[in-house]
């Protein structure tokens, strides 16, 4: 009988992908061969996102036109992914014929293609368990690893909370077995991926393991280096000396990605963020104080509900007194389960307004920071061709460099001199490179 085929497309952020990874290796252990065109495919999988209004609105879209289309062409359709797993009513109105996995249940994806059937409840064995085929993870020489799925949170504006509802921790010798096949195929830059990697272990240990992960991971050997993910700075908080010990060493970046939502303690609590901007303050200056150089990133929402004009006053000062490295600026849009969507909203057009003024502030403030290494010299990290035409690499903080086109190979160390600076990133020169070895 002929190989059944099956043609997947993922949309979303790093799980998402990292899911992908899960679902192909259990497609090709049990026979299936993975096809990179649609009309090639028995079977059609669509890995969705839901994290904003608008992603909801294009995957409904693109759910309805597979829809069609599977039964035109008699083909089979599962939609995976978050929306699948926090909106099932909705994707089954737009592609009734579809069977459903959610996020937790991507490693028996067969079953739901061979019994027809849909995988909502929890599963008795954890996808965690499961081993991704680390083929399956690599984009060049970068590798996304996801230590943890799901949140210890609560946050009123997250619909993430419900298609990864709690916390599954892969255990930590997969994850240093993960890293050893991924360091011996070349890769070079491994990113830990998850909601909140700082609660790292609280399901399988019973506290927080990050830090001790992060020693086992500086004895791997080989010429490598490691990015942190997100970290819920309450999380973080009780872990902070320890994290920091482990930070210190060069097998990391120094960059810590710490969303800070909102500058305003009354907006913190509405979202239910468990931490004030003073503790979250006192964080990132002690982080600085002992990593120098240290990339802070953060996450802001603007708009959401209860976010007056004087608490957004407050987060502009927060920004304009932090400096942040990195900003991910983001306009709330309120998603369906949460409780967030049910407070009154704030105009649109004062939403925009405030996504405006802030965009720019961050915009002025990264350009200020960033001339600031133009003529200096740096070491850098060439990682991958640069999607505008470019070379990628990356500083010790993770700050990108974007080099000039096959100036370096992919892979080596480089001395470059800064010669421009944008908001967001440095250009340079290559003056010297050590081989990839
Ligand atoms: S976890 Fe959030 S961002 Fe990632 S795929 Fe799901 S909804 Fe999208």
């Amino acid at each position: 009988m002929a190989r059944r085929t099956v043609y997947i497309e993922t949309y979303g952020c790093a799980l998402n992908f990292a899911d992908t990874a899960i679902m192909k290796t259990a497609l090709l252990n049990h026979g299936y061969e993975i096809v990179d065109k649609i009309e090639d495919a028995d079977i059609i999988i669509i890995n969705t996102c839901t994290v904003r209004l608008d992603t909801e609105e294009k995957m409904s879209k693109r759910i309805l036109a597979l829809g069609k289309y599977s039964k035109e062409k008699n083909k089979e359709l599962v939609v995976a992914g978050c929306m699948a797993t926090a909106q099932p009513y909705k994707v089954k109105k737009l592609a009734p014929h579809a069977h459903l996995v959610a996020t937790y249940n991507v490693h028996r994806v067969i079953e739901a293609i061979e019994k027809r059937i849909d995988l909502l409840e929890e599963p008795s064995k954890p996808k965690t368990l499961f081993m991704p085929n680390p083929r399956m993870m690599l984009r060049g020489l970068i590798a996304e690893i996801p230590l943890v799925d799901g949140c210890l949170g609560d946050c009123s504006f997250c619909i993430t909370k419900l298609a990864r509802r709690h916390v599954y921790s892969r255990p930590m010798e997969q994850i240093t077995s993960l890293i050893q096949q991924l360091v011996r195929r070349g890769v070079v830059e491994i990113r830990l991926t998850g909601q909140d990697v700082a609660v790292y272990g609280v399901d399988i240990a019973g506290r927080r393991l990050l830090p001790t992960l992060m020693r086992k991971i500086m004895d791997i050997p080989g010429d490598f280096m490691v990015r942190i993910g997100m970290m819920s700075p309450d999380q973080l908080e009780p872990v902070l000396d320890e994290f920091i010990d482990a930070l210190r060493h060069p097998r990391f970046f120094k960059f810590v990605h710490l969303p800070v939502q909102s500058g305003d303690d009354n907006v913190l609590k509405i979202m239910k963020r468990r931490y004030s901007v003073d503790q979250y303050r006192a964080l990132v200056k002690e982080i600085r104080s002992k990593i120098p150089g240290v990339m802070i990133a953060t996450d802001i929402i603007v708009g959401h509900p209860g976010e007056d004009e004087e608490a957004f006053q407050n987060t502009v000062r927060l920004v304009e007194e932090l400096r942040f490295e990195r900003v991910h600026l983001a306009q709330y849009t309120p998603r369906p389960r949460t409780v967030a969507a049910g407070l009154p909203q704030v105009p649109d057009p004062v939403k925009k307004k405030r996504s405006k003024i802030l965009g720019e502030i961050i915009a002025r403030i990264g350009l200020e920071e960033h001339r600031r290494f133009i003529g200096s010299r740096a070491r850098v990290l060439v990682v991958s061709p640069g999607e505008r035409g470019g070379l990628d690499a990356k500083m010790f903080n993770y700050m990108p460099v974007i080099l000039p086109p096959n100036s370096a190979r992919p892979g080596s160390w480089c001395n470059v001199e800064i010669t421009d600076a944008t908001w967001y990133d440095l250009r340079g020169r290559v003056l010297e490179c050590t081989e990839p070895g």
